[in-house]
């Protein structure tokens, strides 16, 4: 089980608090959407649940347990980037084996776990390239297949889709929405786009200045938003 909770969470950069006492509870297997303007603290969140920056105080758990001082690598977790972060020199195959390559998987657990990826993101036909070869959309889905592999049972995806077009943005949201169907995993999705949030999200959390303004779901923050500012961003127009 790997519901996620902060409390109080708070984040300072030298004197400058970004993130102030932010509390979020995310059930096991939800699909759960940041939204906010830039520089609201997103992605410091997701660094901070990752384990990539640490919280200067508040809680946070992952399954129950305080993984507060946990390192990255103990936290079953797997992060998304929107700059895909796959390696020119190596091919997709070896690119998505990347993360079991390091931990010592032998050949046979690679291939499987591989292949199984492949077959979650179709992209059976692509292994032997290398990214010069790909498109942004398979680019994008060589970067999940990464994450797959490791089978992790939180995935995080900062603003994953925003350096492609709008066809390409529109059938890779689909393929995470169908990602997240399968694999049962928890899952917290960044974006800007707000038909994004509205089509994937179980919850959606609407930050603003390093705090929440509101949880809901995407039609309890469409027709009650709390506030101007989430009617802007997601609301009615009305
Ligand atoms: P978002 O992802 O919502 O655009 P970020 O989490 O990247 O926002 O940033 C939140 C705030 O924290 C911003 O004001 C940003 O400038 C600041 N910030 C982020 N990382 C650092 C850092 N390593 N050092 C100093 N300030 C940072
Ligand atoms: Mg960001």
């Amino acid at each position: 089980m790997a519901e996620i909770s902060l409390r109080q969470v708070r984040k300072s950069f030298g004197s400058s608090e970004v993130i102030k006492g932010v509390d979020i509870d995310i059930a096991d297997g939800e699909f759960c959407v940041f939204v906010g303007p830039s520089g609201c603290g997103k992605s410091t969140l997701l660094r901070m649940i990752a384990g990539l920056e640490d919280i200067s105080s508040g809680e946070l758990r992952i399954g129950g347990r305080v993984v507060n001082d946990l390192p990255p690598k103990e936290r079953r977790i797997a992060m998304v980037f929107q700059s895909y972060a796959i390696f020119p020199h190596m091919t997709v195959r070896e690119n998505v084996a990347f993360g079991l390559t390091i931990a010592g998987a032998s050949k046979a657990e690679k291939e499987t776990k591989v292949a199984e990826a492949a077959r979650i993101l179709q992209m059976e036909h692509l292994l032997d390239r290398t990214p010069a070869q790909l498109s942004g959309g398979q680019r994008q889905r060589v970067a999940i297949g990464r994450a797959i592999v490791r089978k992790p049972e939180v995935f995080l995806f900062d603003e994953p889709l925003s350096n492609l077009d709008a066809a390409l943005r529109m059938d890779m949201r689909l393929e995470i929405g169908k990602l997240h169907q399968q694999l049962k995993a928890t899952m917290i999705y960044v974006t800007h786009d707000q038909v994004e949030a509205m089509t994937l999200a179980d919850k959606i959390v609407v930050l603003k200045g390093g705090e929440v303004m509101q949880v809901g779901s995407p039609m309890e923050l469409y027709h009650n938003p709390a506030n101007l500012f989430v009617a802007g961003f997601l609301g009615s127009p009305s």
